[in-house]
C-alpha cells in the first residue's frame, strides 16, 4: 500500500516544518521529490539530506507569489525529474491582527500567498497532469479554515478559500483522473506558530481545543498527505481531511 514509486512530486515550502516533514514521507514512500524553497540553497540542502538517506531529491527555488518564478520552477522539475504527477500545495504565512490591526497589506500578504500561490502552482502542475491522464494535488489548509479564531481574518479566509478552491479544482479535473484534496491540521508547532504559542493563554486555549490533548505532530500531517497521494485514494477528491485531534468534532 501507498506505494508511490516511479512518481515525481513538488512540496512548495518544502525547506522546514511540516513541509519537511512532508517531502520525507513522500521520499519514503517511493517518490522523487522536489523540494521547493524562496532560497535556492535552502531547498538544496533538504534535497542533499534526502540524497544521503539514498532518495531521489531535487533542491527548486520557488516564490509563490511570483508567477515567472511558478512557470520556471515546473520548467525545472519537467526537465529534470520529470511531471510532477504530485503536488503538495504547503507554502503558507500568516500575519496575524484583530479588525482594527490588519492592514490591506497583511491581507495581499496572507492570501497571495496561501491562497493565490496555491492557484499558481496547481495551474503549472496540472498542465503536466492532463496529458498523462494521473494526478494528485494537495493543499495544505488549516482548522482555521473549518472554524473561527480571534485574530486570523486573512488566514482563515485563506484556508477557507483553498478548501472551496479545492472543490471546484476537483469537479474540474475529476474525467482527467487527477484528484485534488485538503489536508487541515490543527496547530502544529513550528517557525510559524512558535511565537504565538509563547503567549501562555493561547497555548492553553488550544490544547483545550484539542480532545486528544496535544499539538498535531509535522508526522501526522505527512501521513495524510501520502494517502492522499497515494493509488489507492484515487476516488476521494474535493475531500477536506482533518488532522486536529478531534478540534473540529465538537
Ligand atoms: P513554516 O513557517 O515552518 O514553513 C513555511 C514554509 O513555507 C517554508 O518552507 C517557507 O519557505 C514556505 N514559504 C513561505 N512563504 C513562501 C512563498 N511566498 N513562496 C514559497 N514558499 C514560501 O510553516 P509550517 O510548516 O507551520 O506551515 C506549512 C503549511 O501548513 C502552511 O501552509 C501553514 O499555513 C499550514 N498549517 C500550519 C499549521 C501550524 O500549526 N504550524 C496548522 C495548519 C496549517 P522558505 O522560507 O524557505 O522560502
Amino acid at each position: 500500500m501507498f506505494d508511490l514509486s516511479g512518481k515525481s512530486a513538488v512540496v512548495t515550502g518544502g525547506s522546514r516544518g511540516i513541509g519537511r516533514a512532508i517531502a520525507a514521507a513522500l521520499a519514503q514512500a517511493g517518490a522523487t521529490v522536489a523540494v521547493t524553497s524562496r532560497r535556492l540553497e535552502e531547498a538544496q540542502r533538504v534535497a542533499a539530506e534526502l540524497q544521503q538517506e539514498g532518495h531521489a531529491a531535487l533542491g527548486v527555488a520557488l516564490d509563490v507569489t511570483s508567477s515567472d518564478q511558478v512557470r520556471a520552477a515546473f520548467e525545472t522539475v519537467r526537465q529534470q525529474i520529470g511531471g510532477p504527477d504530485i503536488l503538495v500545495n504547503n507554502a503558507g504565512t500568516n500575519r496575524r491582527g484583530t479588525l482594527f490591526e490588519l492592514a490591506d497589506d497583511d491581507w495581499h500578504f496572507v492570501l497571495d500567498t496561501n491562497l493565490v500561490g496555491a492557484f499558481r502552482c496547481a495551474q503549472e502542475a496540472a498542465r503536466s497532469m492532463v496529458p498523462t491522464g494521473w494526478g494528485r494535488i494537495i493543499n495544505i489548509a488549516s482548522q482555521a479554515g473549518v472554524v473561527g479564531a480571534p485574530r486570523l481574518a486573512a488566514y482563515g479566509a485563506s484556508k477557507a478559500g483553498l478548501i472551496q478552491m479545492t472543490r471546484v479544482l476537483a469537479l474540474e479535473l475529476a474525467e482527467q483522473n487527477i484528484t485534488v484534496n485538503v489536508v487541515a491540521p490543527a496547530y502544529v508547532v513550528t517557525d510559524l506558530t512558535r511565537k504565538a504559542l509563547e503567549d501562555a493563554t493561547l497555548r492553553a486555549t488550544v490544547l483545550a481545543s484539542i480532545p486528544r490533548g496535544t499539538f498535531i505532530q509535522p508526522s501526522d500531517v505527512a501521513a495524510a498527505v501520502v494517502y492522499l497521494a497515494s493509488l489507492e485514494a484515487g476516488m476521494v477528491t474535493g475531500h477536506t481531511l482533518l488532522v486536529d485531534g478531534g478540534w473540529t468534532a465538537r
